[in-house]
């Protein structure tokens, strides 16, 4: 039976199973959304009227009080006919209407390279340019099987044909260790859809900012960081890269180039369990002993869920506003 969503003054139309977050977003309509797996209860809206199917909506994220209550996850309930919903509060207090459509396209593999011991850097082509904002991810059917997993863009909004990838490695993974580190192959074509998430660079903000990375949580840092030096070359940035030892550190390279060409940029390497880099011990931690004030600040954070709440309690003792701290968690699937 097909169904519409309505959200505000904007009614779409939903296919049989597919997700109110995903007729939202094809047709280009804004809902908060993060992991996209019903696991962050980011996109928590409230149905106002009509009904939907919970499916696989995680008791943690949304308990049987909630669901009474009204509630449901956007990114897994279906519509049982003619819905109604209301647009959960972000964190940060954003409200827009529009966001770059959804869409699959396909994309071919054409480099994958080791750039740390555990940590492959891989480069797609789409066969069609995809629209997105730095920070944003997609998610890729790992080829072979219908598992789906979500990677962050390291490139830029500008080279639209192209995925840059930083993938860690996770033994027994389906897609980071059997695929990336596995089969792939240059030439391997895969399902990619996208783009999703609001973990977005701010245009509008002019202060300084801070960028928190932990392990690959730097892959969508290095389109953030780009595209705010392409707006603004003498921005006030800096970027700490969170990893255990120096043989997990990559792309320190690309950034120390950045920091030669761009007055007010600064790269910080954070080793938690050894000497060397830049700083011994936590990313938080050193960002916490550099700033006495985040007050101006914009703060961007990526990174396993551990990293990415404690970066948030660093900024906000560091007096960041709650609405400026930008964020997001690579849970993983479940
Ligand atoms: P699975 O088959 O899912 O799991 C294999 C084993 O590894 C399981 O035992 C599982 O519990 C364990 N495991 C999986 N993930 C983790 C974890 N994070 N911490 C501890 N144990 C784990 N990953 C990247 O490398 N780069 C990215 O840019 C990236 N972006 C993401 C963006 C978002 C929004 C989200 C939600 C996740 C992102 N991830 C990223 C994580 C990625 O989607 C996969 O979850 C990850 O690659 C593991 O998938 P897998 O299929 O290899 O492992």
């Amino acid at each position: 039976m097909s169904a519409t969503v309505t959200v505000g003054d904007t009614t779409v139309a939903c296919a049989p199973e597919q997700t109110v977050l995903d007729a939202l977003l094809r047709s280009g309509v804004w809902m908060p959304n993060s992991s996209n797996q019903g696991t962050c209860g980011t996109c928590k809206i409230r149905v106002r009227s009509g009904a939907v199917d919970h499916r696989t909506s995680p008791e943690a994220t949304l308990p049987a009080t909630e669901r009474d209550a009204g509630f449901a996850l956007a990114c897994q309930a279906t519509p049982c006919g003619d819905t109604v919903v209301e647009r959960p509060r972000t964190d940060d207090g954003r409200d827009r209407d529009a966001t770059h459509a959804l869409r699959d396209l396909v994309g071919t593999v054409t480099e994958v390279r080791d750039i740390a011991h555990d940590t492959r850097r891989m480069l797609l082509t789409l066969d069609t340019p995809l629209e997105f904002s730095a920070g944003q991810y997609v998610e890729l059917t790992v080829p072979g099987t219908g598992v789906r997993r979500q990677y962050s863009l390291a490139n830029t909004p500008g080279e639209a044909k192209l995925l840059e990838l930083h993938v860690r490695r996770r033994p027994g993974g389906v897609a980071s260790d059997r695929w990336a580190f596995g089969t792939v192959a240059v030439g391997d074509r895969v399902d990619v859809t996208g783009p999703f998430g609001d973990f977005t660079f701010d245009a509008e903000s002019t202060g300084p900012m801070v960028l928190l990375a932990g392990g690959t949580g730097l892959a969508p840092m290095k389109s953030i960081v780009r595209q705010a030096l392409s707006l603004d070359p003498r921005r006030e940035i800096v970027l700490y890269h969170g990893v255990r030892t120096a043989e997990d550190l990559y792309d320190s390279g690309f950034f120390r180039e950045l920091e030669a060409q761009h007055p007010g940029f600064r790269f910080v390497a954070c080793l938690s369990r050894e000497s060397g880099g830049d700083r011994e011990g936590y990313a938080p931690d050193a960002f916490v002993e550099d700033v006495a004030s985040a007050k101006e600040y914009t703060g961007y954070i990526c990174g396993s869920e551990a990293f990415v709440d404690s970066a948030v309690k660093a900024c906000k003792r560091r007096r960041m506003s709650p609405r400026r701290i930008r964020r997001e968690k690579f849970t993983p699937a479940t």
